[in-house]
């Protein structure tokens, strides 16, 4: 179906180097965009190239750290700049510290909130003038079902996580005239790097993830392909400022 086609589009993906923003990655590059993936860690970036480079297309990895306001604006402006234009953006960037509200620090509060929440305002920023120049442009955000559930040890991810989804519906608002779409997905229990760390730190966590989805297993990264390939294409120019669920129906389950 043409309205899904991404054959010319540039985007750029916070956390690509692996996990679901490497699943995301690789759908658009399916889908024929050109992927530049951003993040700290250069030597986690290899294999991820790799991946994407073999749907034929380009890829690249930007250097990026998104607390940081001017790494925000310097990488975004390069990639843009270097490409002509920048199409679409997902801010997927995400980190969590695991423990009761009681005994979080100001200092673990402003880390989780800077890396989850600012950065998707900050990189939004720098990507806006580029969408609006171009006509158009696609906006998706990385929430959780953290977004709309709560736990007592990630008060402060389950804040990020909920704001995220504000943000998100805010700039639909605000960037409707500019023709940039802005939503949110919302993952549940993904095998990744981050939810291993989740899963050796609490326990009987693994069982209780299997027993509460109704898809009885845990979401890989691939399970986001096609939803980001949704949100970035001409196949979604009506719908924003939405937040969808990919979650093997763990939120619809009492
Ligand atoms: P990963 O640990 O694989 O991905 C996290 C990514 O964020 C890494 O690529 C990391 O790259 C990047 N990152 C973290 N801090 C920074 C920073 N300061 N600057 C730039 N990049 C940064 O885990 P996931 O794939 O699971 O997480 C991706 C997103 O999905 C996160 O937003 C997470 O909250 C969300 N999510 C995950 C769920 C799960 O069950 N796994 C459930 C719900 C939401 P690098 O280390 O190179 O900087």
């Amino acid at each position: 179906m043409k309205s899904f086609d991404l054959t010319g589009r540039i985007a750029f993906v916070t956390g690509g180097n692996g996990g679901i923003g490497l699943g995301m990655a690789e759908g658009l590059a399916a889908a024929g965009a050109t992927v530049v993936i951003a993040g700290r860690d250069k030597s986690k970036a290899e294999a991820a190239l790799k991946a994407l480079r073999a749907h034929g297309g380009e890829a690249d990895f930007a250097t990026l750290d998104v607390v940081s306001e001017q790494s925000c604006k310097d990488t975004i402006g390069q990639v843009a700049s270097r490409f002509g234009r920048l199409d679409i953006l997902i801010n997927n960037a995400g980190t969590s510290v695991r423990k009761a509200p009681e005994q979080v620090t100001a200092a673990e509060w402003h880390q989780v909130i800077d890396t989850n929440l600012t950065s998707a305002l900050l990189c939004s920023q720098a990507a806006y003038p580029h969408m609006a120049k171009a006509g158009g442009g696609k906006i998706i955000n990385t929430g959780s079902v953290m977004s709309i559930l709560a736990s007592g040890w990630s008060a402060p991810y389950a804040a990020s996580k909920g704001g995220i989804v504000q943000l998100a519906r805010s700039l639909a608002v605000a960037w409707a005239k500019d023709n940039i779409q802005v939503n949110t997905i919302l993952p549940g229990w993904i095998d990744t790097d981050m939810s291993r760390g989740a899963r050796k730190q609490v326990e009987g966590l693994d069982e209780r993830v299997l027993a509460r989805t109704p898809a009885a297993r845990w979401g890989k990264p691939e399970d986001f392909a096609g939803i980001a390939v949704f949100l970035a294409s001409a196949a979604s120019d009506f719908v924003t400022g939405t937040a969808i669920p990919i979650d093997g129906g763990y939120t619809v389950q009492m």
